[in-house]
């Protein structure tokens, strides 16, 4: 496990000066953003099976599209920000939404932020949130507004020499003279391979979906089965359908499943089917439904929320909002009896994860090769505490823990 190496420009000295100015004061001259770069990460190119292997989608639908997600899914990759301030402290945050989001960074979301003091979190998110409302509240302009809102987190915990967990409010559970460890799930079709690397938890992607007639939920069904048989009895075993379901398939898989104990229904219905999670979640009472990971900002969950959508919310960091916002959600999610796993996995959601009580355990998603290799989530970053024995450990870096990849390179698609 490789930990992040020091920022070079965070010197011990100036970081003291930074952390007393910064708690002294905050009336906003203590710390000034100088510079937001909007930067398109590429590491070393992996293969995945997960753009390259049969998966229910919403395109489903559509034969020439049914195969892979390769044929249809457009790039819309992950971006880094790296926010540098006039005491020399430089944040780097991951959110979503490639070129076009770098846009909206550099130009519209940098000229209302330059000058301003990076710890002022919840104005400063604010302020991009209003801005972007004409043409945003969901979508590309929200996973831009995530980026930075997590680089000034990384800034919060850099000027005061403290993990990012800390700051949210510290462990969450677990003995408190021990570094921070939050349980993993294995999410990957290769079920086998998990138990022996430490994992006795397993999500599944299906395949098939309503267009597939019969042979699809046979298939589907000989999958859970395997993979129920890989895992062992006791184990928790979850089933992802990715957008690719209708209520009725979701109900009569549910229904068929329902022998294999599946510990939670991920997505099967479009992200704006409100109303079709409700009945899901109705017609289905002994089965979890979890869904989030496109939906936004604590408007779009509280809608979730309202409606009885779901009793698992899996907010993805890089795309709901950011740090400030997933926090809104998990308050919100807590009041209603609801648990809290953020989308994917990285070193954003173990510390999210560990700060939060409503959060039992972080998704670790097997995404490179043929889904059986332990590989960093964000491969651009160095620092990604990586897991062993089904669980990471969280280190003692300041901010995120983060660094950019010296192995990586970055572009960076509209400077100002
Ligand atoms: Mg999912």
């Amino acid at each position: 496990m490789r930990i992040g190496a020091a920022n070079p420009l965070d010197s011990g000295s100036r970081r003291k000066d930074a952390f007393m100015q910064g708690f002294m004061c905050s009336d906003g001259s203590a710390m000034r953003i100088v510079d937001i770069e909007a930067l398109m990460p590429a590491a070393p190119a992996r293969s995945s099976w997960l753009v390259a292997e049969r998966m229910a989608s919403p395109m489903s639908a559509y034969p020439e599209y049914a195969e892979t997600r390769s044929s249809w899914q457009g790039m819309v990759p992950r971006t880094v920000v790296r926010v540098t301030t006039d005491e020399g402290i430089v944040g780097i945050g991951v959110g979503g939404g490639g070129v076009p989001s770098c846009h909206i960074i550099e130009h519209h979301l940098k000229p209302l932020l330059l000058d301003r003091d990076p710890r002022d979190t919840e104005l400063l998110w604010d302020l991009m949130f209003r801005a972007t409302l004409p043409y945003g509240r969901k979508g590309l302009p929200i996973m831009a507004v995530s980026a930075i809102d997590n680089a000034l987190w990384d800034i919060k915990g850099r000027a005061a020499e403290l993990p990012v967990y800390v700051l949210l409010g510290g462990k969450s559970k677990g003995p408190s003279h021990k570094p921070p460890r939050v349980q993993l799930y294995a999410s990957g079709n290769r079920t086998d391979a998990y138990p022996s690397l430490g994992f006795s938890r397993n999500k599944v992607f299906m395949r098939y979906g309503p267009h597939d007639g019969p042979e699809g939920v046979r298939k589907n069904e000989a999958q859970v089965a395997a993979a129920r048989q890989a895992l062992g009895p006791d184990r928790l075993l979850m089933v992802d359908a990715w957008m690719g379901w209708d209520v009725p398939y979701a109900i009569a898989m549910a229904e068929r499943l329902r022998q294999y104990d599946i510990y939670w229904l991920e997505e099967p219905l479009l992200p704006d089917d409100y109303d079709g999670y409700a009945t899901l979640r109705r017609r289905l009472p002994w089965l979890r439904i979890a869904c989030g990971e496109h939906e936004y900002t604590r408007y779009g969950f509280h809608e979730l929320i309202q409606r009885g959508c779901a009793d698992v919310l899996q907010p993805d960091l890089a795309w709901c909002g950011g740090i400030s916002e997933a926090r809104r959600i998990a308050a919100m999610a807590e009041t209603h009896g609801l648990q809290v796993i953020p989308h994917i996995g990285g070193a954003l959601s173990y510390a999210f994860v560990t700060a939060h009580a409503v959060c039992p355990m972080a998704e670790f998603i097997f995404g490179s090769g043929d889904g059986t290799a332990i590989a960093p989530i964000h491969p651009f970053f160095e620092g990604e505490p990586l897991p062993e024995r089904g669980e990471v450990v969280l280190p003692n870096t300041p901010g995120w823990g983060l660094d950019l990849s010296p192995e990586a390179t970055f572009t960076r698609p509209h400077p100002t």
